[in-house]
């Protein structure tokens, strides 16, 4: 098990003062860069007056950045980071083994924090800024519950009052969740609820309804804009959520520094973006000024196909259509997807950075069904010890698949790959596909071409 001369450890850890001093930004390295934000009455360019309403002034200046490409991390973020921080990169031998690949293949975990996942890396930064602003309450919303989970710890840590609104048939079917952010210190209320004029709406026409992401988030942003010292938070899609996150990608790149590893595939799970979009962020950076080349894998499942099935358009962010216009890869605001246990990946849209370089071809995506990801997840189980999450082991789907393809041709090939939560709090899932009864639902044309038809007309 060599590189060079070097045996490389099964596990490469950074000690605490190799943690980034900086997050970065891709988006000056970027020829092409992503349409801006538009304001969804005017059509223009949205400017921070207009975001600063809903969002934290420090989050809506990272928002609007493309010009600088280093943000120094603020001390007290750094100082949470390192209560779970810097995350092993792991050398996968015992996968390469089952696999019996000539492959290597590294994987960086983000899922050994109590929320579970790398949101908190997000989360821990924009309750700071908030902090720092002097804001006293934050709302959110929640589908299967890491978003909220992981802000109610850095709401707690920082002493923020939370308000998460939980899609109810979440809240029923996940109890501990609630139970997790209550103890940190967070409100759950299950949604669509009667605390507001939104909730109460939705509850006339339907109600029966188990609620929806875009119903939670049209609460959540409708008791952030009423109340007083309030704003709302998101966790993904946003591109200042991305840069929160390239501590991911530059803790990778440092790790993989110290053994001369320089990756030839990079992959990643896609929801709205931000684990891969900070995962691959320095790589992608030295691939766009022609210094490596990678060949860079978004993986999405097959019952909410963004990128290989979606639209390049400018659509909302949200189900209510109360959101700026972001120009990205969508399957329609009015898409609902199908049933899929990978809850965190089930989003019609996808951020813009990533969007656009999809667009421009540097960036490949493609997408499976979820029968296969629980196979891929098992397999990865019972080699490497850890039980992934449904939404990282799309990355190792693809990621097996790759070494499988290196065993056909007897290229030794270096996979990277992002394992972006543990499985722990998936449990119901995993017994689902154990019992044989787990869905591969995915969505004829037309269903898809129902949801373009939600596309906002803009140009
Ligand atoms: C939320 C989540 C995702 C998807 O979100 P991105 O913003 O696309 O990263 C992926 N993996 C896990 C474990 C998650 O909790």
């Amino acid at each position: 098990m060599t590189n060079g001369n070097q045996e490389i450890p099964y596990k490469i850890f950074l000690t605490e003062d190799e943690l980034p001093e900086y997050w970065f930004d891709l988006r000056p390295d970027m020829v092409n860069k992503p349409a801006p934000i538009l304001h969804p009455g005017t059509l223009q360019p949205c400017v921070a007056a207009d975001l600063e309403a809903i969002f934290c002034e420090g989050c809506v200046a990272q928002e609007l950045n493309t010009s600088e490409r280093w943000i120094e991390i603020p001390g007290e973020v750094r100082d949470f980071y390192k209560m779970y921080r810097p995350s092993p990169l792991v050398r996968a031998y015992c996968l390469e083994k089952v696999l019996d690949t000539p492959a290597k293949i590294y994987y960086k975990f983000e899922g050994s924090n109590t929320s579970g996942s790398h949101k908190l890396n997000s989360a821990v930064a924009q309750v700071y800024y908030a902090k720092k602003q002097g804001i006293t309450g934050l709302t959110t919303e929640t589908g299967a519950g890491q978003w909220g989970t992981a802000l109610a710890m850095a709401c707690g840590y920082f002493g923020i009052d939370l308000k998460v609104f939980m899609v109810k048939i979440s809240s029923q079917q996940k109890p501990y969740r609630k139970a997790v952010m209550e103890t940190y210190g967070a409100q759950v209320i299950a949604s669509p609820s009667d605390t507001t004029a939104a909730g109460r709406k939705i509850l006339e026409l339907m109600p029966d309804t188990g609620g929806s992401l875009g119903c939670a988030i049209s609460e959540a942003i409708e008791v952030a804009a009423t109340t007083p010292n309030t704003r709302y938070v998101l966790g993904s899609v946003l591109n200042h959520v991305l840069l929160h996150q390239s501590v991911i990608g530059l803790e990778s790149e440092a790790a993989m520094a110290k053994y001369d590893i320089e990756p030839d595939i990079i992959i990643g799970c896609a929801g709205g973006g931000s684990n891969l979009g900070g995962l691959i962020g320095p790589f992608m950076s030295r691939k766009l000024k022609g210094q490596a080349d990678y060949r860079f894998i978004a993986v999405e499942p097959a019952s909410c196909p963004s990128f290989t099935r979606g639209r390049f358009a400018y659509d909302f962010g949200d189900t209510g259509c109360t959101t700026p216009l972001m120009k990205m890869y969508t399957l329609g605001s009015g898409f609902i997807p199908g049933p899929n246990h990978a809850g965190g990946l089930r989003y019609h849209g996808m951020n813009s950075v990533l969007s656009q370089l999809f667009h421009d071809g540097y960036l490949e995506a493609r997408s499976y069904p979820q029968n296969s990801i629980f196979e891929a997840a098992t397999l990865f189980a019972r080699a490497e010890g850890t039980l992934p999450a449904p939404e990282s082991a799309h990355a190792i789907k693809a990621a097996i698949d790759e070494a499988l393809a290196c065993k056909e041709s007897g290229e030794a090939k270096t996979i990277f790959f992002g394992l972006s939560g543990t499985g722990y709090f998936d449990l119901a899932a995993y017994l689902s596909y154990n019992e044989g009864s787990l869905g591969d639902y995915v969505p004829s044309d037309e269903e898809l071409e129902s949801g373009f038809t939600t596309l906002p007309k803009v140009e």
